[in-house]
């Protein structure tokens, strides 16, 4: 592990720091939303988080089962909303995603677009 993430606060703090590692090495430190490698970068360790699938909110149990290894950003999107699967989660998370970026993209494009026609 190049980053020793204990001595950060990276983990919510209803999983305590010991549980939140466990299941951060269970799934090998990668948001297991869209996939961003908590071991990458010092700044992608940042980023890392531990998800509730059912959110505690919705009496989501603290149980290895109902916890995945997350980045803020697909934590943040997911939301206090309840899914069927986790599955069914990701993919809502992934599509928010995909539209969110698209809109970036256009944003980002038509800025480049205005600047070169300056
Ligand atoms: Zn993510």
């Amino acid at each position: 592990m190049p980053l020793h993430l204990s001595t950060l606060n990276l983990v919510a703090a209803p999983v305590s720091l010991q549980e939140g590692l466990k299941i951060l090495e269970r799934d090998d430190y990668k948001c297991r939303y869209c996939g961003l490698d908590g071991r990458a970068t010092f700044d992608n360790a940042l980023m890392m988080s531990v998800d509730f699938v059912v959110p505690r909110a919705r009496k989501g149990k603290k149980d290895p089962a109902n916890l995945v290894a997350c980045c803020r950003p697909c934590n943040m999107i997911k939301g206090t909303k309840v899914y069927k699967s986790f599955d069914e989660a990701r993919a809502f998370v992934l599509a928010q995603r995909q539209g969110l970026r698209k809109k970036w993209e256009e944003k980002t494009s038509t800025t480049r677009a205005k600047s070169a026609a300056n």
